[in-house]
């Protein structure tokens, strides 16, 4: 595919990725094999998004967007035990606020309650998916369920049995195991249709307990492909599921729902992760063995993300979250979707990090040191500058007058010259960063010490005259003088010092809490060598300190993003109130100017 050929909308400035999935659509659009191309991204509530499904999430919106076509939302919801409605609602936020503005006029809804009868079975779908927009009335449209189709999944699987295709099984879950191991013959496997139609109506009418039967396709026993040995396709689970209640008490599994979930909504290409390529030729038998009307929809598999020094399976994410090692499933040193947006990633760094790694057939790791690349690349572009103080340091100017103010001129964002200036009050007394004075400067030290010179940004060089401790000999303060001349337009001005350190002037700074994020793990593989991965958590990954910030930012905004200069990237945490409500403000450290880990850890060691 070249670039030319992808339909991008208007306006829009990021590169169309080149994959191999990208060419077989591109194939597929350029020999008019479908009317048009339609993709799916279907995960299943039972946890919350991580960067990984943002992956998918771009893989399948993006070449929904690039070739005319459609991506559906579905909930993949066939395990009532594992899935709750707060991670349904999840899912729809954080695949809303990825794609808004970017491929939200390509995200497939269905009417609220929309539903396939059982006589889809029988010919063309009469349950026509076409996609409707939220744009007139959101309240009227809703993302498909897999549940949805549970009537016409079970006419399916009945279609399966008279046709000899499919059989009830009563082995133990460990038998089956054993059998299909072993490439055995289960003893049920020559029921009759009759005796089978009756058992598995039994089984929907709920006259059996949990795991004493389930309904098994029939392939053949010792196929080279294990999934391909009589695989599961109804299990009894006596549980309440979160769309249908107690409608039905067996629920299909996730091989037979997903292919025929993919027909029913017209997915053209069906593309998930590496781990189902094995489960493809499941895939294709059960559309196959129905003879449902072509075109059928086809997996595509690619590797799935790995990243360093995180976790990312559900499982394991919600244990951290349980076992209260983080805050909760928005926690912003987790890598799941809401977590990020916690720590003021916005929804563009997401995406241009899922592009930037591209799409491939090969399993690795990628070095988070890339995700925080496409963060900086972002927010560099978008933050306003701002000073503040992390670890404040007294400093007071003993030649500048008492009671006398000015105010500098600041630049917003040196990348923007659009965001403009603001004023910025001096006076005698100001903070310094602690780290920004050395009493015993080490080699090449280029802030302040005793004697020394630094010029304040955007205001004038000091120079420090004496160090005032306390009784027990901790530093109090620093009395330095100005070169009042210093200052731009000043007789000085172009005078040059060589280190520049930020400041906030005393008597406005106002406090913010500051929450300092580090990588959740210390060790690259969390679980190498199946080592707990909860043995590498990272005792540093938060700090939480009170800043002293320029008063501007006593108005700061939960949609902008802020750079604390010469610190780090920041946003409002949703904990932050308005000034109205008392003001208090409260900022997640999003990420470093510069990649640190390697030289902190380093420290961290020598300690
Ligand atoms: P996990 O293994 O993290 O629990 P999952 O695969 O069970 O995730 P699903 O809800 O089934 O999660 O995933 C929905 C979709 O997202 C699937 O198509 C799956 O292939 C894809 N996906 C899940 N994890 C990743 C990942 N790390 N990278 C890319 N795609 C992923
Ligand atoms: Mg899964």
């Amino acid at each position: 595919m070249t670039q030319a050929q992808a339909q991008t909308p208007a306006g829009d400035q990021t590169l169309i990725p080149n994959d191999f999935i990208r060419d077989i659509v591109a194939q597929h659009v350029a020999a008019k094999t479908h009317p048009r191309i339609h993709t799916r991204f279907p995960p299943e509530p039972n946890g919350y998004l991580h960067i990984g499904h943002a992956k998918s999430i771009c893989l399948n919106f993006g070449i929904a967007r690039e070739f005319g076509g459609v991506c559906n939302l579905r909930m993949d919801d066939t395990n009532p035990t594992k899935e709750d409605l707060e991670y349904v609602d999840s899912i729809q936020a954080d695949v809303n606020w990825l794609i808004r503005g970017w491929a939200d006029d390509v995200l497939g809804l269905k009417p609220r309650g929309g539903r396939p009868t059982a006589t889809v079975i029988h010919g063309q779908p009469d349950f026509h998916l076409a996609p409707v927009t939220a744009a007139a009335r959101p309240e009227a449209v809703e993302p498909f369920y897999a549940s949805d189709y549970f009537g016409p999944l079970y006419e399916y699987a009945v279609a399966l049995i008279k046709q000899g295709k499919a059989y009830v099984c009563d082995l133990t879950p460990e038998q089956t195991d054993e059998y299909r191991r072993l490439g055995k013959a289960s003893p049920h496997r020559d029921r009759s249709v009759a005796e089978n139609l009756d058992l598995f109506t039994r089984m929907k009418n709920g006259e059996f307990p949990d795991g004493c039967r389930v309904l098994r396709a029939k392939i053949c026993v010792d196929a080279p492909n294990i999934w391909l040995r009589d695989p599961l396709l109804y299990r009894i689970k006596h549980a309440e599921h979160h769309q249908t209640g107690r409608q039905w008490c067996i629920y299909p599994m996730y091989d037979f729902a997903h292919c025929l979930s993919d027909y029913l909504e017209g997915i053209t290409h069906s593309v998930c992760t590496l781990e189902f390529e094995v489960h493809r030729p499941l895939y294709d038998w059960i559309l196959e063995n129905l003879n449902l009307p072509r075109p059928r929809p086809h997996q595509y598999e690619f590797a799935r993300l790995n990243l360093s020094y995180t976790v990312m399976s559900k499982r394991k994410l919600m244990q951290l979250v349980e076992e209260q090692r983080v805050t909760g499933w928005d926690d912003p040193r987790l890598p799941t979707i809401s977590g990020l947006r916690r720590r003021g990633v916005t929804p563009e760094a997401l995406r241009h990090f899922a592009y930037n790694i591209g799409i491939t057939k090969y399993n690795g790791i990628t070095d988070l040191a890339v995700l925080e690349f496409a963060i900086r690349e972002d927010l560099n572009q978008r933050a306003l500058r701002r000073l503040a103080v992390l670890r404040p340091l007294k400093v007071v100017l003993t030649n500048y007058l008492v009671g006398r103010e000015e105010e500098m001129e600041a630049t917003n964002n040196p990348e923007n010259p659009a965001a403009g200036k603001r004023k910025v009050p001096f006076s005698r007394e100001l903070y310094i960063e602690q780290d920004d004075f050395a009493e015993v400067p080490p080699p090449k030290f280029y802030r302040l010490k005793p004697g020394g010179e630094v010029r304040l940004k955007y205001a004038y060089i000091i120079r420090c005259e004496e160090v005032v401790k306390d009784a027990s000999g901790n530093l109090v303060e620093l009395r330095c003088t100005a070169d009042l001349d210093s200052k731009t337009g000043g007789a000085t001005a172009a005078r040059k010092v060589k280190g520049t350190i930020h400041w906030v002037s005393a008597p406005h700074a106002v406090d913010a809490e500051v929450r300092l994020y580090d990588r959740l793990f210390t060790e690259a593989e969390p679980e190498k060598d199946g080592r707990d991965f909860k043995s590498v958590l990272n005792p540093h990954s938060l700090e939480i300190l009170t800043a002293k910030c320029e008063p501007s930012l006593r108005s700061a905004t939960f949609t902008e993003r802020y750079q604390f200069e010469r610190l780090a990237y920041f946003a409002l945490d949703p904990d932050a109130t308005p000034a109205r409500d008392g003001g208090r403000l409260v900022f997640n450290r999003t990420i470093t100017l510069k990649d640190t880990w390697a030289k902190q850890a380093q420290k961290r060691e020598g300690q």
